[in-house]
């Protein structure tokens, strides 16, 4: 969902998914820990190392969190997206959306139906949930534990994120 100002690279999807597979555990155990220690400079370490994973992901090749994930819908989102699209917020929410436990609107079926060829065709009006995904900016970082070890099998950027993170943690701090 970050489709501009990056170095073109083809994303294979089913070799990340192989490795997601593969590496599931460490990468979430690694997570979890950061829940208890926290590197004192966690957030400059995030940001240099968010730096590279740009630098090798192509999200208009990818685009697997809208064939594969939903996002929330606030209802800004709703009345923007339904005012675009020349609809009012109720047909919207009855073609496209369901209502969680948790008061959430989220999609009824994936991919997203604003998927189209691989792009989004809302991309000036998308929810705020896309513009902001994959959250690698998030503060405190290990805030959004829970999240990361959601996408980290979705979202190729996060995948390696967290990756190169753990080595570097593993590798230059008390650990
Ligand atoms: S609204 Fe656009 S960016 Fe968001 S999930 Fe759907 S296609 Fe992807
Ligand atoms: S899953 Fe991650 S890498 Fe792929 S398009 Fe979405 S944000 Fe980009």
């Amino acid at each position: 969902m970050q489709p501009m100002g990056y170095i073109y690279r083809y994303m294979d999807l089913a070799n990340f998914k192989d490795k997601a597979r593969r590496k599931k555990k460490p990468l979430i155990e690694f997570l979890q820990k950061l829940d208890d220690i926290v590197p004192h400079d966690m957030h400059e370490l995030v940001a240099k190392v968010d730096a590279t994973v740009w630098q090798d992901t192509n999200c208009t090749s990818c685009a697997n969190c809208c064939k594969t994930m939903t996002p929330t819908f606030t209802n800004a989102d709703i009345k923007r997206i339904s005012a675009h699209l020349t609809m009012t917020t109720a047909t919207f929410k009855e073609k496209w959306l369901k209502k969680e436990e948790t008061g959430e609107w989220v999609n009824t079926t994936q991919p997203c139906q604003f998927l189209v060829d691989d792009k989004c065709s809302i991309y000036e009006v998308r929810p705020a949930d896309c513009a902001e995904f994959p959250h690698h900016d998030k503060k405190p970082f290990d805030a959004y534990n829970e999240t990361f070890i959601n996408n980290v099998m979705h979202c190729p950027a996060t995948f390696t994120l967290v990756d190169r993170l753990k080595k570097i943690v593993e590798r230059d701090y008390e650990w």
